[in-house]
């Protein structure tokens, strides 16, 4: 399997969060959704929730999704994001490590396997590797904008960059397929 020698090659990419066929995934056999929440569903400039957001999970949890936010920022910056969503949210997920996913499961309402959750985020180094780890379904969105991106994002978007190109030569095809249009500005 390609995973399993691409730790941080994606599943899928998409421009987008708000692209996502969440319907399909569904019925795909797909029951939980993690959601990144830096430059995937929000820019780092916000603090709130779009009325884009609002309607996204909601959107979600009509088709029968548990949702989990998690993200590696402070629990004061998740928190004012997931209230108004009344979402449970995971901070200092300390992605790409296996415990904020973790964290994140025993917030559900039962189990479930790997195979069911999928994973979405805008990083390779945190939010898909982090999900690989995991084994779930990762999606790779293309950050909502890169020039807000912190410090320490920017130095996981240098060691990215280098990542991308051993993967652009190593295999092409899934470059071209799941990471050529990320890279573009
Ligand atoms: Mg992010």
């Amino acid at each position: 399997m390609v995973k399993k020698r691409k730790k941080h090659l994606p599943d899928k990419y998409k421009k987008s969060v708000f692209e996502i066929d969440f319907f399909s995934l569904y019925n795909a056999g797909f029951r939980v959704v993690f959601l990144d929440i830096d430059n995937t569903l929000i820019k780092y400039t916000k603090a709130k929730p779009t009325k884009k957001v609002i309607e996204l999970i909601a959107d979600i949890e009509k088709i029968g999704f548990e949702i989990v936010l998690i993200s590696n920022n402070y629990k004061k910056r998740v928190k004012i994001f997931a209230e108004p969503l009344n979402k449970p949210a995971v901070h200092y997920a300390m992605k790409p490590f296996k415990c904020g996913y973790k964290r994140g499961l025993k917030k559900l309402s039962e189990k479930y396997s790997p195979q069911q959750i999928i994973s979405v985020g805008d990083q390779l180094l945190t939010d898909v590797r982090g999900s690989n780890k995991m084994g779930f379904y990762t999606i790779l969105v293309k950050p909502l904008e890169r020039k807000s991106d912190v410090w320490t994002t920017k130095i996981n978007r240098f060691l990215e960059r280098r990542i991308i190109r051993k993967i652009k030569k190593k295999y092409p095809k899934l470059y071209e397929e799941r990471l050529q249009d990320y890279e573009s500005l």
